[in-house]
């Protein structure tokens, strides 16, 4: 490419990225080349942050960052630390999109657990790759959960690794287990549905 390396370089590392081909890198690259705000200054800032100050609640694995007060340092998210949300509730979900997405539709008011991915025997994801365990170990933990939502995409992989928690689920637990009503695309990402069709999926989910 007749182009200065720095620039290359830049367009290269953004279409490593899920969703940017090459083209659009490039028009991102040129467009904050143009830009004289400052606003390259201000992503890379903002993206050099992401490491340092972001963690895994450790309750329900939501990105969270460090609360520190004079006695103690935790890792709670926003979430987690809502007293006031719905104990009996728990919703499992796939990623952290995913439950910004279900926040969104304003209709659920329990709390979740974040897997951080599915089971892909083809990607070389098994169980232990994700956090089923702590899910486990939570709801063992937490008696006053009476439902739990699988709030799983709707590909194979996703299906499966639902079919997995249920049934590991089944050992320790006696309440309701359910699923989101269909009218989610099957193959679809939840983070990619309109508030509508989600909050629907929501309110009409049924038991596994
Ligand atoms: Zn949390």
């Amino acid at each position: 490419m007749s182009l200065p390396k720095p620039i290359t370089d830049a367009i290269e590392s953004l279409s490593d990225l899920p969703g940017i081909g090459s083209r659009s890198a490039e028009r991102l690259i040129f467009s904050l080349l143009k830009n004289e705000s400052g606003l390259d200054q201000k992503i890379s800032t903002h993206i050099g942050n992401l490491r340092s100050g972001i963690y895994e609640c450790e309750i329900c694995h939501h990105f969270c960052e460090q609360k520190n007060t004079p006695s103690s340092q935790s890792r709670i998210c926003s979430i987690c630390d809502n007293a006031s949300r719905d104990k009996k509730l728990l919703c499992v979900v796939e990623s952290p999109l995913d439950l910004v997405a279900l926040e969104r539709t304003h209709e659920f008011k329990g709390y979740y657990h974040v897997l951080h991915g599915v089971i892909s025997p083809l990607n070389k994801v098994q169980a232990e790759d994700i956090r089923v365990a702590s899910l486990l170990q939570r709801v063992k933990n937490t008696p006053i959960i009476e439902e739990i939502i699988l709030a799983t995409s709707g590909t194979t992989e996703s299906d499966a690794t639902a079919m997995y928690i249920v049934r590991e689920l089944q050992n320790i637990f006696t309440g309701r287990i359910s699923r989101l009503a269909r009218g989610i695309p099957s193959g679809g990402d939840l983070d990619y549905l309109d508030l509508g069709t989600l909050s629907r999926a929501m309110c009409e989910r049924r038991e596994f």
